[in-house]
């Protein structure tokens, strides 16, 4: 990395101060989890004022996440997954829906919040083939260094990497970088899974604004919302699998994004604003 960035608020674990909001757990909350402290309920308040529909964002982006899993899990043989910024266990983790179709596949979650790594310790670690590892996932070779991942993930075979919902809680124009080290560490043929906040430069865009107006000028201190060509710079090098029967290989937002079936409803402007992909490493 050219000089040593600045930290971003997200890279400091929240620890256990009571009042500092958590990413993990806001995140939870919008999903309708209960780990929310007031604290979060707060921020929770603040975006919901400004955009009553955000939850469609968190609820697209998990969607993705599990779609994408299926996806990999049936359509490709990979059986080793890193999943960064993992958050809090919730219905249908990566572990699951991967080893539903590959019961053998490892999954090693990584995370800096103090509760996810408590309850992803006791839910998570469920099998011999699941672990939880504590790191800043936006040190990568830190990461990729890590003791338990080196023990259980071979870097000679493809891998999945996630990074979904994470490289928007990191400031400065780091993201490609960060995101190309982890790259030049994988295998020809391994997969990332990619989603981040998007700015869709449409009449969403105003929805987009004000939630990172809320996040960046609030005690939680990141959530940006970039543009789909700083999205496709993060994953420049990659191959980005095409989206859906109908747009060309592509970053799409995550509802777009091979969808159950066709839409009945239009989408919230809030469910433009978060955008995902899969990309393979040629
Ligand atoms: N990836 C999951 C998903 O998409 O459903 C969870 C996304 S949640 C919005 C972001 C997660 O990234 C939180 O669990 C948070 O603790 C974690 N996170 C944020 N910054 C991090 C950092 N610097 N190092 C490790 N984890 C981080």
């Amino acid at each position: 990395m050219s000089g040593t960035p600045p930290l971003s608020p997200s890279q400091v674990p929240v620890g256990v101060d009571p009042a500092r909001p958590s990413i993990a757990r806001i995140y939870d909350g919008f999903l309708g989890g209960k780990n929310v402290y007031d604290v979060d309920r707060a921020v929770m308040e603040k975006i919901n004022a400004v955009a009553p529909e955000a939850v469609d964002i968190a609820r697209a982006n998990r969607r993705f996440l599990g779609r994408a899993c299926r996806f990999l899990a049936t359509q490709t043989a990979i059986e080793q997954y890193i999943d960064c910024g993992s958050g809090l266990p919730t219905s249908e983790n990566t572990h699951q829906i991967v080893q539903r179709t590959r019961p053998d596949a490892t999954v090693v979650y990584v995370d800096n919040d103090p509760v996810v790594l408590a309850h992803g310790r006791a839910l998570l670690e469920e099998n011999d083939f699941v672990h939880m590892v504590e790191a800043d996932v936006f040190q990568s070779q830190t990461v990729l260094t890590d003791p338990t991942i080196q023990r259980h993930v071979d870097f000679s075979q493809p891998l999945v990497l996630l990074h979904v919902a994470t490289l928007h809680h990191l400031e400065g124009q780091h993201a490609p970088e960060v995101m190309r080290q982890y790259v030049d560490a994988l295998p020809s043929g391994s997969y990332v899974v990619f989603s981040h906040f998007l700015d869709p430069e449409n009449e969403a865009t105003q929805v987009a604004k004000k939630i990172e107006q809320v996040m960046l000028s609030g005690p939680l201190g990141a959530g940006r919302f970039r543009s789909t060509a700083e999205l496709a710079e993060i994953l420049s090098g990659l191959e980005i699998i095409q989206p859906n029967a109908t747009t060309g290989p592509g970053i799409v937002a995550c509802d777009a994004w091979w969808p159950d079936g066709p839409r009945l409803a239009p989408a919230s402007l809030a469910a433009q604003c978060i955008a995902g992909a899969v990309a393979r490493k040629p």
